[in-house]
Order: structure tokens, then C-alpha cells, then sequence
């Protein structure tokens, strides 16, 4: 092991098993789209299955086909409306609709394909992203009922999606609830019968019971993150650890201009280890100067630019050596920093660090994939 992002399917098959007990009475989905948000699609795929869950979700219809060449005949929901949904109809892919024209395009695959489509309408109840406005919304209801009478579509589904559900309490929760309300009524009085009603993600399931309805869409739980302010509660285990081996160690003087633009010198003669990591590896190039590093039993800042390969570290007067371990982040088990402490100190999310981890850095699962 050089450099490495561990991912634990452990934790993602008891992180989804936690969270099917939480939501007891719904069924979860396991969010994997970006390659399982960064850890590895398909093995994630499968442990989350292991620990319960119903449903796959993934955003694009590449992705979706790409789990069924993996093997796997879960029901999966692609969840972006766009491209020709043709492959995605054979292979039994649950599609989303927020228009009439993609409800259009839906059926005319599965006409071709001689196949009945599993269609998703989508309502945008607040978010302004993708989904049918409530003005558009029975327009959609109608061309999908069309369709299904003509017997080439099924609605399967009826959801939304929140904007605001990471921010408990947020005005617009309740009213995107009840604005979805209103959209599920619309349809099921113009007679859609769903199989899921569902517009929980993560953050809305764990603060929100009753956005739970049918199904649950969980992302970030999964792998054991949470938008929410703080992370994730306790019981969810992080999954991924980033970790590398110093592949250089040396000493240098007082006055040592340490990697570009020699935005950090060395105060005293010092010893410097070098990490394999850089910012094309998903080692935000912002981290320069920040101790988000952990070796030798304790934290160490990142001195100067961190490169688009690697990035050094000021050991000081530490006997590091080649070979030693640098953790980025993991579970926090043995005070090396979490995914969620690199989103805070770098003024983001959990979610762009684990998926930022760029395909250059080899996943590894100690259990081994199930
Ligand atoms: C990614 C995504 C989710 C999962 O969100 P988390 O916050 O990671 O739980 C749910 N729904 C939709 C539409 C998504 O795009």
C-alpha cells in the first residue's frame, strides 16, 4: 500500500441495516450514484443490499445499466431525467419523469424495446431542480396515465426531492411537504396507484419522520456522512479511509522554501516527509497549512501548496520515516480526522471530499466484496 482509500462494506451493511431499523414500516434505498459516492459503486452496491436495502439509486442512466452488468436485479431508480432511456428500459431500470416530453420519450423506448417502462414522477415541490412545478404537474399526471393505458409505462412511483433538509427546521420543509401532499393527491385522484411515494434523502429521514412515507433515498448515511450540521449521529459508521506511506523523509535548514510558490518556510532545521496524495488525487488544493494529517499517534499540518501529486509534511524534530502511515481522514477511531472535519475546515461538505477521491487512488476492501 503506497496510498489507499479503505472502504469498509462492513460498516456500509450495518450502517443499512441501522437505517432500516430506524425507518421501520419504509423501505431504503441506497443512494450509489458517483461510483457509490466515491467508494466503489458496485461492492457498495452489494453490502448495502446485504444490510436491507430495497431499492439502488443512481443519477444516470449509465450508471444504472452498469449495475445490472454487475449482476444485480434489485430495483434501481435513475434519478436524473436526461439521455435516450433505451438501454435503461431493457434492462427493468426504474425511470423519473418531471415532464410530459420525458414521459414521451419513456414510452417510445419501451415500445421499441417491447417492454413495459417503470416510470417515477417527479414534483418539484421547492427545490427548483429537476420535477414537474405544481402548475405542470397534472399535465405530466395525464400524459403518464395516457401512456400506461396505451401499456407500455407503469408509474411506479410519485416523489420529490427537499432543498432545505439539512437545515432542520427550515420554513420550506413543511412547506415542500406539503406541497407534495398536494402532488400525490392530484395523481392519485387522476388514478396513479404507486408502488413508493418517497421525497426523504438522508438528512430529511433522520430529522423528519414523517417525509419518511413508502421509501427512504439514502446517500450519505450509507457510507456513514450526513449533510446535517455536525455529520452524521454516532451509530452511523464512516466507511472510507484515505490513507498513504511517506515515500521520502528528509532534514532541511532553517529557511527552507517547502514546495510551490514557497508559501511555507521552515522556522528551524526540520525533518519533511512527502505523501502521495495530491489534489488530482482529491486532496483539496485549499488544505495548504491545515493539521487534517495523522501520523505518529497525532495530527500534523500540511506545509505549504499541496501539488497535484503530493503534498509535504513539517515532522519537526519526529523520527518519521519511510513507510510511515499518514491517515487523511477515517472513522475518527484514533483521532485522526473525519471526512466530515475536512468538509468544515475547507468550507464544504463531507459528500464532495469522499467523492473527490480521484480514481487514481485504489479502493480496497479488507473484507473482502461480497
Ligand atoms: C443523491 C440523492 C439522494 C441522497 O441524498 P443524501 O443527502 O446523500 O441522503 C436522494 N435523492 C436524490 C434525488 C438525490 O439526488
Amino acid at each position: 500500500m503506497d496510498r489507499e482509500a479503505v472502504v469498509d462494506l462492513g460498516a456500509i451493511t450495518a450502517n443499512v441495516a441501522a437505517l432500516c431499523e430506524l425507518v421501520r414500516g419504509s423501505q431504503v434505498l441506497a443512494a450509489v450514484k458517483a461510483d457509490g459516492y466515491g467508494h466503489g459503486m458496485v461492492p457498495a452496491a452489494r453490502a448495502a443490499l446485504a444490510g436491507g436495502a430495497a431499492w439502488l439509486g443512481v443519477a444516470d442512466l449509465d450508471e444504472a445499466v452498469a449495475l445490472r452488468r454487475a449482476g444485480i436485479t434489485a430495483p434501481v431508480l435513475c434519478m436524473m431525467t436526461f439521455g435516450d432511456p433505451a438501454e435503461a428500459v431493457r434492462h427493468d431500470i426504474d425511470l423519473a419523469a418531471g415532464s410530459a416530453g420525458y414521459v414521451a420519450a419513456v414510452e417510445a423506448a419501451a415500445v421499441r424495446a417491447g417492454v413495459q417502462a417503470r416510470l417515477h414522477l417527479k414534483a418539484d415541490t421547492g427545490l427548483s431542480r429537476g420535477g414537474a412545478t405544481p402548475a405542470d404537474w397534472p399535465g405530466v399526471v395525464a400524459a403518464a396515465l395516457a401512456a400506461q393505458a396505451r401499456g407500455s409505462v407503469r408509474v411506479t412511483g410519485l416523489w420529490s426531492h427537499f432543498a432545505c433538509a439539512d437545515m432542520p427546521g427550515h420554513p420550506s420543509i413543511t412547506a415542500q411537504l406539503a406541497s407534495f401532499a398536494d402532488a400525490v393527491a392530484v395523481a392519485e385522484k387522476a388514478g396513479v396507484t404507486p408502488e413508493v411515494r418517497h421525497i426523504a434523502n438522508t438528512a430529511a429521514a433522520l430529522t423528519v419522520p414523517e417525509s419518511r412515507y413508502d421509501l427512504v433515498r439514502f446517500g450519505g448515511a450509507v457510507y456513514g456522512l450526513s449533510t446535517l450540521p455536525g455529520g452524521a449521529p454516532s451509530w452511523l459508521r464512516p466507511v472510507m479511509t484515505l490513507r498513504a506511506r511517506l515515500a521520502m523523509v528528509k532534514r532541511v535548514p532553517a529557511g527552507t522554501g517547502v514546495s510551490y510558490g514557497h508559501r511555507y518556510v521552515t522556522a528551524r532545521e526540520t525533518t519533511l516527509g512527502l505523501v502521495p496524495l495530491g489534489y488530482a488525487d482529491g486532496v483539496p488544493r485549499g488544505a495548504a497549512g491545515l493539521p487534517l494529517v495523522s501520523a505518529r499517534g497525532r495530527r500534523w499540518p500540511i506545509a505549504g501548496t499541496v501539488c497535484m501529486d503530493q503534498f509535504v509534511v513539517d515532522f519537526g524534530d519526529e523520527p518519521a520515516a519511510v513507510g510511515d502511515e499518514v491517515v487523511l481522514f477515517g472513522p475518527g477511531d484514533d483521532g485522526e480526522p473525519t471526512a466530515q472535519e475536512w468538509g468544515e475546515a475547507l468550507g464544504t461538505i463531507s459528500y464532495d471530499i469522499a467523492t473527490g477521491i480521484g480514481a487514481r487512488v485504489p479502493r480496497t476492501h479488507p473484507g473482502g466484496d461480497h
